[in-house]
């Protein structure tokens, strides 16, 4: 695993949430991206070397609903840049972490992703994420 790619943060309302980011960070985000198979609308901001991800829910069984309905809008999910996604994921299963898809699939902003269970990693959701070149 390389650098933090990005922090995510469930909010209710992309649109909202868009502009308090915008005042937060000084600018807005650079990209907006709708991933319809995780049901879920996203924006991307930089601030510096560092990007977050907002993620407001399309419909009440996105993961990202049922997230909000037990804790509250906040941080979803650290995501970490990996080199080759698969390898991580073999090594990570190996070290007894439960990925949710040893599939990757294809996420928003260009990437691979695969996510490790919360319950083996103290309760912190975490995205791994491979560039699409
Ligand atoms: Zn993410």
């Amino acid at each position: 695993m390389r650098k933090i790619e990005h922090i995510g943060i469930a909010v209710k309302n992309l649109e909202t949430s868009n502009l308090l980011f915008e005042k937060l960070f000084g600018q807005p985000p650079y990209k907006e991206e709708e991933v319809a198979n995780e049901g879920v609308k996203t924006s991307f901001f930089m601030n510096g070397p560092n990007k977050i991800e907002l993620l407001e829910a399309t419909n009440p069984e996105s993961p990202i609903a049922k997230f909000i309905d037990k804790k509250g809008e906040g941080i979803h999910h650290i995501a970490f840049d990996v080199e080759d996604i698969n390898q991580e994921i073999a090594r990570l299963k190996n070290e007894g972490f439960i990925i949710l898809n040893e599939t990757p699939k294809k996420g928003a902003d260009n990437k691979l992703v695969a996510f490790l269970h919360p319950k083996g990693t103290n309760g912190v959701l975490i995205e791994l994420c491979q560039e699409i070149k």
